[in-house]
């Protein structure tokens, strides 16, 4: 698990800015700000973001990172930052990593031990799931899950085979029965604290929920969102007994007979019917 204070000035920081999605003037004072701060702005079109600065009078040296070169430009742009050049990214319009590049650049800056700050501001979840490192392709906001264990369990279960990245928004004094209830359900998959995002304890926790559940309470103050990396498959190739009975027991809540159950269950872990419902069974 990684803690990433982002204003510590501990590690280098790649901003993600969100443009305006219409009208120039809806740059946010923030985010003009580090524009101004920047040594370089790395953008999708830099003919379109040209026009965007110029519009506010900022004038910057600009590297070009779009769908066809992403990956290459990852790379200097993790060097540049490494050696302690100040870079921002934006996308052509609106957020970056939204149907825009961004998610390969993000995840080459988090290998590289590099922060993620997201500059935008209206919207928790967006800002969090495009610094999270998960999939941004296809996600699913869930919000706030019920504040009952056993309706929070429900709906928990209800997702278990959602493909899609999922997002959640959680109150402080319940997020590590929250943390547990989604290990418990969901099972060890990857998982991020987006913690007090924009201001000035603004975190990132990367790891799984299996490391998640062991934070400690009193560092978990402020606002925060959680994102869920989506149903995969591997998810199921390492799974213990109990959490075979559990997987089965999640797909019955979500309406399947036992027998239906039982043989999904068999189909997504790859393991014979009968091992299944033997295990099952004995448990039951
Ligand atoms: N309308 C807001 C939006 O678009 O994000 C959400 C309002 S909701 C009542 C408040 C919840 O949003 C918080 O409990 C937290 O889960 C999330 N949230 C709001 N601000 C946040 C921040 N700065 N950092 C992390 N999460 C935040």
């Amino acid at each position: 698990m990684k803690r990433e204070l982002n204003f510590d000035h501990k590690h280098p920081i790649l901003y993600l800015i969100a443009t305006p999605i219409g009208n120039m003037k809806e740059l946010s004072p923030r985010a003009i700000e580090i524009i101004k701060a920047m040594d370089y702005i790395v953008a999708e079109d830099t003919r379109v973001s040209g026009k965007l600065l110029a519009h506010h009078q900022i004038k910057k040296p600009f590297i070009s990172c779009h769908e066809h070169n992403e990956t290459v430009a990852a790379k200097e742009v993790v060097r540049l930052l490494k050696d302690g050049k100040q870079v921002a990214y934006m996308s052509d319009a609106g957020m970056p990593c939204i149907s825009d590049p961004g998610y390969i650049l993000v995840k080459e800056c988090i290998l590289n031990d590099i922060n993620i700050s997201p500059v935008s501001g209206p919207n928790a979840a967006l800002d969090a799931l495009i610094a999270s490192g998960l999939d941004t392709a296809h996600f699913y906001f869930h919000g706030f899950l019920s504040a009952k264990t056993s309706v929070r369990k429900e709906e928990l279960r209800h997702l278990y085979l959602k493909s899609e990245t999922l997002i959640f928004y959680e109150a402080p004094h319940r997020i590590l029965k929250t943390l547990k209830d989604m290990l418990e359900i969901l099972g060890k998959r990857k998982a991020v604290i987006a913690r007090e995002v924009t201001k000035l304890h603004e975190e990132f926790i990367r790891g799984n929920l299996e490391e998640l559940v062991k934070l400690e309470q009193a560092t978990l103050k402020g606002e925060m969102v959680i994102i869920v990396e989506g149903h995969n498959n591997e998810q199921e190739k390492f799974m213990e007994p109990k959490d075979i009975i559990s997987l089965v027991q999640n797909l019955e809540n979500m309406g399947m007979s036992t027998k239906d159950a039982i043989k999904k269950a068999s189909d997504l872990l790859n393991l014979p019917k009968r091992d299944v419902y033997n295990l099952y069974h004995r448990a039951n």
